[in-house]
């Protein structure tokens, strides 16, 4: 559909726009506000009245001026070229936006998402006379060295390919197929867009039973969280969150990485900026950028758009989804993503709820974290989005809110500590408060996979952690010391476990992130410590003795000195161990 004017503006209220004279607009169109032709969004249609969410500054917008529809709704182009890239919230490439613009986005400027220059090479793998179902391959283009991008045919179009192109350079918009549909021919080529508040068509959503493995030992190990699962990590202001989201857009093993910067510092963008290039994925060799699509819509941009872009982020995680990747979505801050939702919703001057946030918050959230989900796509793939998000309660408070809702809606809980924080033990996530509801569904994946023992060790550590609590209220009371040995060395190894398997450092280059098996030989050597100790203990030996064990030492430092490369390494530890443990047992009898 051709620009039309649709109405008049009538009122400019910071990002929401009232248009009056309104007669063919259509519900969450995509239009163009004054003759700088400005990007929003119809958010409310009334008899002749529009409410529009503006996603640029208004300033100077005057009442009178036009007001353009497209005819489509707010979408964003999908096809080779989003790898890599940086956006802002509406999918405007921000590095050639500030080459143009300079650092002040200048208004109303329109740049294509995907380069209308670059040529990709396209191999297809489809037939003239072949029947097109919606969402299937034509073909594909490699886009980095790491990402094979399959060209989807749109979950809109169906029919019997007419004509495919040969293999070879093609840009996105340059026609590659004609299908025959039921409407008529329609060209196809390697983009298409996709509506940002509507979820893509699957075929079937599946069990989540495959662990998304981050390399951070308290989440993998304690707390997992699945494949298209849902996890929120709350956390007042410091306590780490920016940090766990990095650390797992770096090393878990999704395929394809969408981290949205939403609402929160510019600077922590750029850090992921300068970082992530020079970063090696260990599963590829290629640098981490090479499987990143990159969100930013920092503090000091509109608002409008800091609500669309965590859209944005998933409609292109959905993408790669239908293509059959495994996909990992991190938003950071969905709390400043529900500020902006209040912030528009109090300009828009509808009925407060709690804190002022608009009565549909829980289901805006909602919304978003049900596009998650281990899927099989259209294309009758595997393919999944997990959703990580970050929430900031204001002053660390877990009751408000935006916290209490976004439990409601995920299965995974990582829940920050503002105590471990100042005690420098990161990652800070409470073992106490955080949980896993993916645990049974992916033990069996860990039991075959790594370790046949993998549920009943970590049950075993969480119940000495739990003992721990118990243990430390009676120290509270009457010190340390009234403690028989068997209790305090249930102290000495929640400490040991704490300090050498918990606590992991994101600037350590073996630290940063540990292989399942690093991380179950591990929590091995340690239980080991556990279950033979005790029972060395009930022989006679004095718990100072047991801590004289030399090797002791080696352990505290494991996490540090053995490389995931080299997991024979924790095999000979453990047996150097043992015998240490045989000797201290021997030498009692
Ligand atoms: P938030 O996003 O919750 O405000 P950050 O993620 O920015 O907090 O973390 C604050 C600081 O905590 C970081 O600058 C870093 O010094 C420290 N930190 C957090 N997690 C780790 C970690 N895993 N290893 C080392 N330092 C960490
Ligand atoms: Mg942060």
């Amino acid at each position: 559909m051709a620009e039309r004017v649709i109405g008049k503006v009538r009122r400019v209220n910071g990002p929401v726009i009232e248009a009056t004279g309104v007669t063919d607009a259509m519900m969450l169109e995509l239009v163009h506000v004054g003759e700088v032709r400005l990007v929003g969004e119809t958010i409310k249609l009334e008899g002749s009245s529009a409410v529009i969410q503006v996603y640029e500054d208004t300033t100077g917008i005057k009442p009178g001026e036009n007001v353009y529809g497209s005819g489509m709704p707010l979408s964003v182009e999908l096809g080779p070229g989003l790898i890599g890239t940086i956006y802002d919230g509406i999918q405007r490439p921000l590095e050639e936006i500030f080459a143009v613009s300079g650092q002040f986005i200048e208004r109303g400027l329109q740049l294509p998402s995907l380069s209308r220059s670059k040529r990709w090479h396209f191999v297809p793998t489809v037939a003239a006379g072949d029947a097109l179902a919606p969402g299937a391959v034509l073909g594909s283009v490699q886009e980095t060295q790491v990402v094979v991008h399959r060209v989807l045919v749109p979950p809109s179009v169906e029919g019997r390919l007419v004509r495919i192109v040969s293999e070879g350079d093609y840009t996105v918009e340059e026609a590659i197929a004609v299908v025959e549909t039921a409407h008529g021919a329609e060209e196809l080529t390697l983009m298409h867009r996709w509506p940002i508040r509507i979820s893509r068509p699957v075929k079937d959503r599946l069990p989540l039973t495959i662990p998304l493995i981050t390399g951070q030992r308290v989440i993998d190990t304690l707390f997992p969280v699945a494949k298209g699962g849902t996890v929120a990590i709350p956390g007042g202001f410091g306590t780490g969150k920016t940090m766990t989201q990095h650390a797992i857009a770096k090393w878990c093993d999704a395929e394809i990485i969408v981290y949205i910067g939403c609402g929160e510092r510019g600077n922590e963008m750029t850090d992921v900026l300068t970082e992530f290039p020079k970063l090696i994925d260990p599963r590829t060799g290629r640098s981490l950028m090479e499987r990143t699509i990159l969100i930013a819509n920092t503090s000091n941009m509109p608002v409008s758009a800091r609500e669309a872009s965590i859209y944005t982020g998933v409609t292109m995680a959905e993408y790669f989804r239908d293509q059959g990747h495994h996909v990992a979505v991190m938003a950071d801050s969905t709390s400043r993503w529900a500020e902006a939702l209040r912030e528009l919703s109090g300009r828009m001057e509808e009925m407060p709820a709690e804190e002022g946030f608009p009565a549909y918050l829980p289901t805006r959230i909602a919304e978003f974290y049900e596009r998650a989900g281990f899927m099989t796509t259209l294309a009758n793939e595997p393919g999944s989005v997990s959703i990580i998000g970050a929430v900031s309660p204001p002053g660390g408070d877990f009751s408000e809110p935006v916290t209490q809702h976004t439990k409601r809606f995920v299965r995974c809980f990582w829940g920050l500590d503002r105590q471990l924080a100042n005690a420098r033990h990161y990652p800070a996530i409470s073992w106490l408060d955080s949980y896993s509801e993916y645990l049974e569904e992916v033990t069996p994946w860990w039991e075959h996979r790594v370790g046949p023992s993998w549920a009943s060790d970590r049950a075993e550590i969480m119940e000495l952690l739990q003992r721990e609590v118990r243990l430390q209220q009676v120290v509270k009371l009457v010190g340390p010391d009234a403690l028989p040995d068997s209790q305090r060395f249930v102290l000495d190894v929640c400490t040991l476990f704490k300090n050498a398997f918990l606590q992991q450092n994101a600037y350590d280059d073996i630290d940063r992130y540990s292989t399942v098996e690093k991380q179950v030989k591990m929590l091995a050597i340690i239980l080991t410590y556990w279950r033979r100790g005790s029972q060395i203990l009930k022989e006679g030996v004095t718990l100072v003795t047991l801590k004289q064990i030399k090797v002791l030492q080696e352990v505290i430092k494991m996490k540090f000195s053995i490389g995931n490369d080299r997991p024979e390494e924790f095999d000979e530890l453990l047996a150097r161990f043992e015998r240490a443990l045989d000797q201290v047992e021997a030498v009692n009898v």
